[in-house]
């Protein structure tokens, strides 16, 4: 891989791309149109893993702008997941009986060129809720004890300070039904630096379990320092999960869903979910489709163990929640053998991870 000229600091601007070598000088202009709309941040970390040479370099899809996002696509919503309409306060999204998102940082170490949130994380945003705001989204989860859960998202919550992030992991711990603090971050990938002891000591909290769910999308995400990075939260007994998305030139064939898999194992994160690309404006160029998620879903299962299995779902659009859309393996077998076989209407149909059909019998 040919590497030239890895930034010192975070890129933000498209000469700055330009100069060096992430983007053709005559994109300019396109580029600036876009920047304007959604913002742009690429550390040097993930500057440092883009193969400039190589026009489809799966890191670069993620992170540096393209003009194919001037272009709306069918169905693409600024809210593709519906948050909105479960939003009873501002930073608070409560969809589910027992558990709410708490949206209460606007800003990301990178952005990603997909993101569900773009519209909302863009330029000349907020960069967090006001003081005001967060005491009202804190007031309402202490008034709503079914909440059993609270997940920081954003934004990146570990964008926070430590500092900051010790106060509002005390003010949800406080709350006595709050039992769960999940955390979901890009950081220890994007910007493993930040994830230093007093980061690490941030996040552990008397009154609350903390989970970390780790966002990465390629296994050479999952470089050394941010292997280090995840150890020293595990290490510290905070489980981890994984979550990514299906994206089109990224991850979107078998080898390269099992390396990431596997590279989430080997860093002891439990692959949680592979999430169907959302309707996010502008972003129809890296998404798939369905049926080729299933397609890959069924591969992932005769390559790699259950270990590694991540449910692949999808948002709702509306805000009708996440269902499973992974490939069904059981269907009742009078579908397809009744007459063939004396007693098979009794039976169930189901494949093996090499594809094979068997038939089983139901319970008497
Ligand atoms: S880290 Fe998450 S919220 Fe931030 S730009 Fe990426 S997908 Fe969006």
């Amino acid at each position: 891989m040919s590497k030239i000229n890895t930034p010192a600091a975070t890129l933000r601007e498209p000469a700055e791309l330009i100069a060096h070598g992430f983007a053709s000088a005559t994109a300019l202009s396109d580029l600036e149109h876009v920047a304007a709309r959604y913002a742009v941040a690429v550390t040097p970390q993930m500057a440092a893993l883009i193969d400039p040479t190589d026009a489809e370099d799966p890191i670069a899809l993620q992170f540096i702008p393209s003009a194919e996002e001037l272009v709306s696509g069918p169905g693409e919503n600024a809210d593709p997941i519906g948050d909105h309409a479960y939003s009873p306060v501002s930073g608070i999204v409560h969809r589910y009986p027992d558990r709410v998102l708490f949206k209460l940082v606007h800003v990301c170490a990178v952005y990603c060129r997909f993101c569900f949130r773009r519209e909302m994380v863009g330029p000349g945003k907020a960069t967090a809720l006001s003081q005001d705001a967060y005491d009202k989204a804190i007031d309402y989860i202490r008034e709503h004890s079914e909440i059993w859960e609270v997940i920081l998202t954003g934004g990146d919550p570990l964008m926070l300070s430590p500092r900051r992030l010790t106060e509002v992991m005390a003010d949800i711990a406080a709350l006595d039904h709050v039992r769960i603090i999940r955390l979901h971050t890009r950081v220890p990938v994007a910007d493993p630096s930040r994830v230093t002891r007093e980061m690490i000591a941030a996040l552990k909290v008397e009154g609350a379990a903390t989970w970390v769910a780790l966002h990465a999308n390629h296994a050479r995400e999952l470089t050394h320092k941010a292997r280090a990075a995840c150890a020293g939260i595990i290490d510290a007994g905070i489980p981890m999960v994984s979550q990514s998305v299906l994206l089109r030139g990224v991850n979107d064939n078998a080898a390269a869903l099992e390396a990431l898999m596997r590279a989430f194992v080997e860093s002891r994160i439990k692959p949680y979910y592979l999430h169907h690309g959302d309707l996010a404006p502008a972003t129809a160029h890296l998404r798939t489709t369905l049926e080729h998620g299933q397609h890959l879903m069924r591969a992932l299962r005769g390559r790699v163990s259950g270990i590694c299995q991540p449910d692949y779902v999808l948002d709702i659009p509306g805000g009708h929640g996440k269902s499973p859309v992974g490939p069904g393996y059981l269907s009742p077998a009078d579908s397809f053998s009744r007459g063939r076989e004396p007693d098979a209407e009794k039976r169930y149909r189901i494949l093996d991870y090499c594809g094979e059909v068997h038939l089983y019998p139901p319970k008497p």
